[in-house]
């Protein structure tokens, strides 16, 4: 199975330098430091649409006061950081032709770039939702490089938080069990998926999301995989499912449309009108559905 985008090369993440104020604003300093401006869920891209980088001199040309500097880790010997803006700043001046989504500039970028900018992402979107303490209401500040933030008031601490979910290729057989929302382009389906809830275990969270969004009834799972998924905080867990039964009922506020899918109607996916239509190539949907398809029977 190819390697699931968002996951390959990780920075070096250096955690026991978030505590040292001076060393981290040393290595803003560093002339082999490289900065990723986060706006509004968004990143800094060049006029052909590919993400850009930046180096130190972008702090001359940013609001330091407003801009939570994030310290993300090393990559051969150089420091990463990521740059969150506040949403209600106008674009920033940070010298890039504009801001585009993850999922669009995707296909143009290097993986171990897409994975910083996943990091870069899931950090700023957690700063950008919490402004305050949980605990009191008081305003909160960045704090150990950006990796936790402080209550002003209490001191209560929080930390980057990330929602597990589950998400499954359940199967029977030659066919796969893929449903669709309602928002979604017609003709495009996907696998089940649904956020763990407190007080279970992944496993018994697969059978549960399966049960209530199709009726179909989960036997044995097997975990795949993970992938950070940072829209807005999500860590994906892949699984594979073999389901017990097949008769569909269908949760119709979850699902506008569920189905048994054939390996030959996988397989025939996206090649003419009428196909089905798998979802986004950087999913781990779409991974779960390829390693199924392109398995030996
Ligand atoms: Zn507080």
């Amino acid at each position: 199975m190819t390697q699931l985008p968002y996951t390959h090369a990780p920075l070096e993440r250096a955690e026991l330098l978030r505590g040292k104020d001076d060393e981290v604003r040393a290595l803003t300093m560093d002339a082999k430091a490289r900065f990723l401006p986060v706006w509004k869920e968004t990143h800094a891209v060049d006029e052909r649409q590919h993400a850009m980088s930046f180096g130190p001199d972008i702090l001359t040309r940013i609001n330091v006061e407003t801009v939570c500097v994030i310290f993300l880790g090393l990559a051969e010997g150089a420091p990463w950081f990521a740059l969150a803006f506040a949403p209600e700043d106008e674009p920033p001046a940070t010298g890039a032709a504009g801001f585009a989504g993850l999922r669009d500039i995707w296909v143009h970028t290097e993986e171990a770039f897409a994975s910083r900018l996943v990091y870069a992402r899931a950090m700023a979107i957690w700063h950008q939702n919490h402004p305050h303490c949980s605990r009191c209401g008081a305003k909160t500040v960045s704090t150990e490089a950006g990796h936790s933030r402080t209550c002003s008031a209490c001191g209560h601490r929080s930390f980057p938080r990330t929602d597990p979910a589950v998400i499954m290729l359940i199967t029977h057989g030659d066919q796969c069990l893929l449903g669709r929302k309602a928002e979604w382009r017609p003709g495009q389906f996907s696998t089940i998926a649904g956020f763990v809830e407190p007080g279970e275990s992944i496993e018994h969270s697969v059978r549960r999301e399966v049960a209530e969004e199709t009726g179909v009834v989960v036997g044995a799972v097997r975990y795949m995989a993970s992938q950070p998924w940072p829209f807005p905080s999500s860590l994906m867990l892949g699984f594979r499912g073999e389901a017990l039964s097949t008769e569909i009922r269908r949760d119709s506020d979850e699902l506008e449309d569920c189905r048994w899918f054939t390996k030959d109607e996988v397989l025939a996916a996206e090649s003419g009108p009428g196909t089905l239509l798998l979802p986004h190539r950087s999913s781990i949907s779409r991974w779960l559905i390829e390693g199924w398809r392109d398995e030996a029977p």
